[in-house]
């Protein structure tokens, strides 16, 4: 994981007919196991959890959470036990991320959908400790000032990578929105005249907005004011396709050889170019959507 993540300019005649230029932020290249913004997020809760001493990380996530799964893989290369903490009942067979999970070491353990929802509440994390402390605390999706941090960087990056623009609309940097500390980190490393425009992948994700500025006063002591989120591609949900989206990812395989993660990254790169066909993108803007992911 040494050096930054390419960069890579994108050919599209229907992005060159709406008068913008795509960059695409490799982050999809990144590691192995832990790769795309699960490692941005968690390698310096790794070096703060090996600082205050720690031998197990301990998280939250949902059966099918790559942050579960990523944060099982860190723990198995970088020296860590790990738990983690499963929204609802138990279901054998595992699925696949569960049962990756437990192959790199990873104890589960399961809370009810009511208590899972109140995760971050003291009774619910006084119980979690009561069982198994002594650990170090990684919130679901592992978004939390650390994490900031480390998605900070992406930004830097695309500030040393990206060719210097002529004087024109402001650069916008996109990214798919889970728990949005991606999007919070980004906004915190860009330039000034820069933006971030996040995509919730979430359907009724309204948290997002107080949630970016909560990580972003956590992370920096205040918000900045150069983000937003759109709430209009998510296609219907969380991991829900639609045949609109299946036909994008098809096609976009076919003209770029580029396989889109389908949870976050194709909801992403669908709604920007929604957003430049339909001219909601300033033409001359310079666009650079982080591709947060591979496709598994
Ligand atoms: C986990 C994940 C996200 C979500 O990032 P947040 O920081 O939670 O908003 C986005 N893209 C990919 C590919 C992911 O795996």
């Amino acid at each position: 994981m040494a050096g930054p993540s390419p960069l890579t300019k994108l050919d599209d005649d229907r992005l060159a007919e709406a008068g913008v230029e795509l960059y695409l932020k490799r982050d999809d290249l990144i590691g192995a196991e832990i790769t795309g913004n699960k490692w941005r997020k968690l390698r310096y809760n790794l070096d703060a959890a090996r600082e205050q001493g720690h031998g197990t990380l301990l998280t939250f996530g949902g059966a099918y959470s790559g942050h579960i799964r990523a944060v099982a893989a860190a723990g198995h290369r970088f020296g860590f036990a790990t738990i983690g903490v499963i929204r609802g009942e138990e279901h054998l067979p595992l699925n696949d991320s569960l049962a990756f999970a437990v192959s790199r070491g990873m104890q589960l353990t399961y809370l009810a959908r009511t208590a899972y929802r109140a995760k971050a509440s003291p009774q619910v994390i006084d119980g979690l400790r009561a069982e198994f402390w002594p650990f170090y605390l990684l919130p679901e999706g592992g978004s939390n000032a650390l994490a900031v941090r480390g998605c900070a960087e992406i930004a830097a990056e695309i500030a040393a990578q990206l060719p210097p623009g002529a004087a024109g609309p402001a650069d916008l940097v996109c990214c798919p929105c889970g728990t949005g500390g991606t999007l919070a980190g980004l906004a915190a490393g860009l330039r000034p005249g820069q933006r971030v425009l996040g995509f919730a992948v979430l359907r009724g994700a309204s948290f997002l907005d107080d949630e970016v500025a909560r990580l972003q006063r956590e992370a920096l002591g205040a918000p900045t004011a150069n983000w937003s989120v759109s709430h209009d591609f998510h296609c219907g949900g969380y991991a829900r396709r639609t045949p609109e989206l299946e036909a994008f990812i098809a096609d976009f395989q076919r003209r770029h050889a580029i396989r889109l993660e389908r949870v976050y990254v194709a909801k992403m790169m669908r709604g920007i170019f929604a957003l430049a066909q339909r001219r909601a993108i300033v033409p001359g803007t310079r666009v650079v959507a982080v591709i947060t992911g591979p496709a598994v």
